[in-house]
C-alpha cells in the first residue's frame, strides 16, 4: 500500500527507512530468537540498546558531561509536575513564559507546588507571537524560568538567537515539538524535556536532560518515580522502562546521523519551511497565524477565508493523501506539521493541492 503524507501534530510521520527496519528485526532481534519487546530490560541485549540510545543523543545534540540524559514516562505533561517538584528550590519561586497551550498548563500544574509568576504572555494575542526578551519579567531570586521553545498548536518558537537568558536562572524548555529539529546549545538551558512522538519516535517514551548540579533538591512530596536523583541513581530503571519506544528511538537517531545530524536537518527544515510560507505569503486564498517573525519550522499553521473553506479543504486534502491538516480544535484553520521525517516530496504535493484548491476557490 501506498503510504500517505501524515501531516498530525503528533504521534506523527517516522522515517520510513525506519519503521522497515524495526519492522525486519520485530519476531526475531538480530537473529537472537525474540523480538526486543520481549526482552528483559537488564539483559546485556538491551542494555546495549539502553546505553547506545544515550550516546546517540548526546552525540546528536552535543549534551555535555555536566547533563545527564533521562528516558522517562508519563509524556511531556507528567514532567510539568516533575519540574517543579525537583527544582523549587531553595526559594520555592518559578517565573513562566505564557506562549500557547502546553506552557499554560504547564504554569497551572507548578502553582500547585509553590510560589508560581507569569513573566511574560502571548495570550492577550491568541499565542500569535512570541514576546520580546525585554518584555520578560523574571524575579532575581527565582529558582528557575520555564518556556515552551516551540508551541506546537499555534505555530511559533523561540528561534535560538532569541533565547532568553537570566543571570544565574537556569531556563527549563519544553522542546516536544522541535528538539532535534534546528541547533540549540544546549548549555544554555538548565532542563530540556519532550515527548517522543515528534521527532524521536513512538509516544510512551519521554527524554529529560538536566544539568546535574540541579538535581537532589527535590521536594519531601516528590514521588519516587519523579524524583530525577532516583531515576539518575537507577539509569531510568527504577522501573520498567519503556524499552520498544527507546529501541525505535535508537533507529531514528542513527537516522538522524546518517542525514548529517542536526546542522543538516535544520538546513532541510527552513528549505521545507519556507516554500511553505513562501505560497502562503503570496496566496490570496490562504493566511498565515502567527507573527512572521515567530514561526515555527516545524508547524505551520494557516487559514482560508472562511472556517467553511478550512473544512472543505481539509476533507478534500485527505482524498488527495494529505491527512492531518485540520487546525487544533481550540485554533480552527489548518496546521501542517512538518518534523523532521516529512520528505521535501510531502511539502510538494501540499504545494501542489493548495494550488488547485486557491484556483477552484478564487474569491
Ligand atoms: N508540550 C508540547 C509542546 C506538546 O506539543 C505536547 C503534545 O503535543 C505536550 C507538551 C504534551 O505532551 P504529552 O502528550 O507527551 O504529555
Amino acid at each position: 500500500m501506498n503510504r500517505i503524507y501524515n501531516f498530525s501534530a503528533g504521534p506523527s510521520t517516522l522515517p520510513v527507512s525506519v519503521l522497515e527496519d524495526v519492522s525486519k528485526n520485530l519476531t526475531n532481534y538480530q537473529g537472537q530468537g525474540l523480538s526486543v519487546m520481549e526482552m528483559s530490560h537488564r539483559s546485556p541485549s538491551y542494555m546495549e540498546i539502553h546505553a547506545n540510545a544515550k550516546q546517540s543523543l548526546r552525540n546528536l545534540m552535543n549534551i555535555p558531561d555536566t547533563y545527564e540524559i533521562l528516558f522517562l514516562q508519563g509524556g511531556a505533561s507528567t514532567q510539568f509536575s516533575s519540574v517543579p517538584l525537583n527544582l523549587l528550590n531553595p526559594s520555592g519561586k518559578a517565573d513562566y513564559i505564557l506562549t500557547g497551550s502546553f506552557s499554560k498548563k504547564a504554569y497551572k500544574e507548578a502553582l500547585r507546588y509553590g510560589d508560581i509568576q507569569i513573566a511574560a504572555s502571548s495570550e492577550e494575542d491568541d499565542f500569535t507571537f512570541i514576546p520580546n526578551n525585554d518584555a520578560i519579567n523574571v524575579r532575581p531570586d527565582a529558582d528557575y524560568v520555564h518556556l515552551c521553545l516551540n508551541n506546537t498548536i499555534y505555530g511559533t518558537r523561540f528561534k535560538p538567537e532569541q533565547l532568553p537568558q537570566f543571570d544565574n536562572i537556569p531556563l527549563v524548555a519544553d522542546m516536544s515539538s522541535n528538539i532535534l529539529s534546528e541547533e540549540y546549545e544546549v548549555s544554555k538551558f538548565g532542563l530540556i524535556y519532550a515527548g517522543a512522538q515528534k521527532n524521536m519516535g513512538p509516544a510512551g517514551l519521554t527524554v529529560v536532560i538536566v544539568r546535574k548540579d540541579l538535581v537532589g533538591k527535590a521536594q519531601d512530596i516528590t514521588p519516587t518515580m519523579l524524583d530525577y536523583a532516583t531515576q539518575i541513581d537507577k539509569d531510568s530503571m527504577y522501573n520498567t522502562p519503556p524499552t520498544f519506544a527507546i529501541y525505535v528511538a535508537v533507529q531514528v537517531f542513527a537516522w538522524l546521523e546518517e542525514q548529517g545530524g542536526i546542522k543538516a536537518i535544520e538546513a532541510i527544515n527552513k528549505e521545507k519551511a519556507a516554500k511553505l510560507y513562501d505560497y502562503i505569503d503570496q496566496s490570496d486564498l490562504y493566511q498565515g497565524t502567527a507573527r512572521k517573525e515567530n514561526r515555527s519550522i516545524m508547524n505551520v499553521t494557516f487559514r482560508t477565508l472562511s472556517e467553511d473553506l478550512d473544512k472543505t479543504f481539509a476533507k478534500e486534502a485527505k482524498e488527495k493523501g494529505l491527512y492531518n491538516l485540520k487546525g487544533h480544535r481550540s485554533v480552527g484553520g489548518m496546521r501542517a506539521s512538518i518534523y523532521n521525517a516529512m520528505p521535501m516530496e510531502g511539502i510538494d504535493a501540499l504545494i501542489e493541492f493548495m494550488k488547485d484548491f486557491e484556483n477552484e476557490n478564487k474569491r
